[in-house]
């Protein structure tokens, strides 16, 4: 049951319906006894601004964005903190007296969960395969960790070169084409295309990993499926995205209500699912 002093959320993208940020958000305040109210809601690019204006009359005070909002939310927003305005990207919205204040916690929740896996980037070599929105979210919080080195391999070379210039004052980085990867190789993988999403792979090559390397996939659930068969298959260990996913989320739940949720039961539930 939810009360009238609930806090109430949402989360605005196109397709919504699916997200698993409604059930996260509710087993986070039955965990810390928080009543919440937490919606989904559809919305394209262009209904934004009204459909949050709806909201905030409805008497909402936090959101979170999804795809294809994460980049229009910034315009939307009184003031940004560093990772959004590195990542050209909001995920979490809060608002304050003069208006909504955003957040971006995609990088900080993947590496609370690379944390909990015991996977420490510092010192490692590490190849990022991807340089989109997520990509451009993770780079500052990955080079805040020390690693030895990061090169990003993407199908789009420019792309890859853009962010790695964006970021090169950060630490030691490169980027280019998938072809640039070969003749080095990585201790730490983190997938980071969205190929899985249409059953497809980058084209991996396993002589661009050491023989003990770890693979972290952004992607989870039948997108995260292409990846990790890849990686039996080549007797890499790997990780799904969902822990990154509860790890982004228990971290707008703490800029909501001050509290940090414990991410593992919330886990465990949605695995059970
Ligand atoms: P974008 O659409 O911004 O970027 C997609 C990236 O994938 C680009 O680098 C693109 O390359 C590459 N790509 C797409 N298809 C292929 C293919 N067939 N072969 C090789 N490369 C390909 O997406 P995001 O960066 O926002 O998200 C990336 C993935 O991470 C998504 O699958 C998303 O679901 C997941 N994600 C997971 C999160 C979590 O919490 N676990 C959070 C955020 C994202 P190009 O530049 O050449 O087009």
């Amino acid at each position: 049951m939810i009360g009238p002093n609930a806090i109430k959320l949402a989360v605005f993208g196109q397709p919504v319906a699916h997200s698993l940020s409604p059930r996260i958000h509710r087993l986070f305040g039955e965990q810390l006894e928080i009543d919440v109210d937490y919606d989904a809601v559809e919305s394209a690019i262009d209904e934004l601004p009204d459909r949050l204006a709806a909201f905030r009359n409805q008497g909402g005070t936090g959101a979170n964005l999804t795809v294809p909002l994460k980049h229009a939310g910034l315009k939307l927003c009184a003031s940004v903190d560093r990772p959004a305005r590195q990542a050209h990207a909001v995920n979490t919205l809060k608002l304050a007296t003069d208006g909504w204040h955003g957040y971006n916690t995609d990088g900080a929740g993947l590496l609370l969960d690379l944390e909990r896996l015991g996977i420490d980037p510092a010192g490692r070599r590490v190849l990022v395969l991807g340089a989109g929105g997520a990509v451009a979210g993770i780079l500052g919080p990955l080079l805040e960790r020390a690693p030895a080195y990061v090169r990003i391999g993407n199908r789009t070379a420019e792309r890859a070169e853009r962010l790695a210039d964006k970021f090169a004052h950060r630490g030691e980085i490169d980027g280019g084409g998938f072809e640039s990867v070969a003749g080095s190789r990585f201790d730490l993988l983190i997938q980071s295309t969205s190929a899985g999403h249409a059953s497809n792979l980058p084209p991996l090559q396993r002589d661009w990993l050491t023989d003990r390397a770890i693979a972290y996939d952004l992607n989870y659930g039948p997108a995260h499926q292409p990846f990790a068969q890849w990686c039996r298959d080549n007797e890499v260990d790997v990780h799904g995205g969902l822990g990154m996913l509860v790890g982004q989320a228990a971290l707008a739940f703490e800029i909501w209500t001050g509290e940090r949720p414990e991410m593992a039961p919330v886990l465990s539930t949605l695995r059970e699912d």
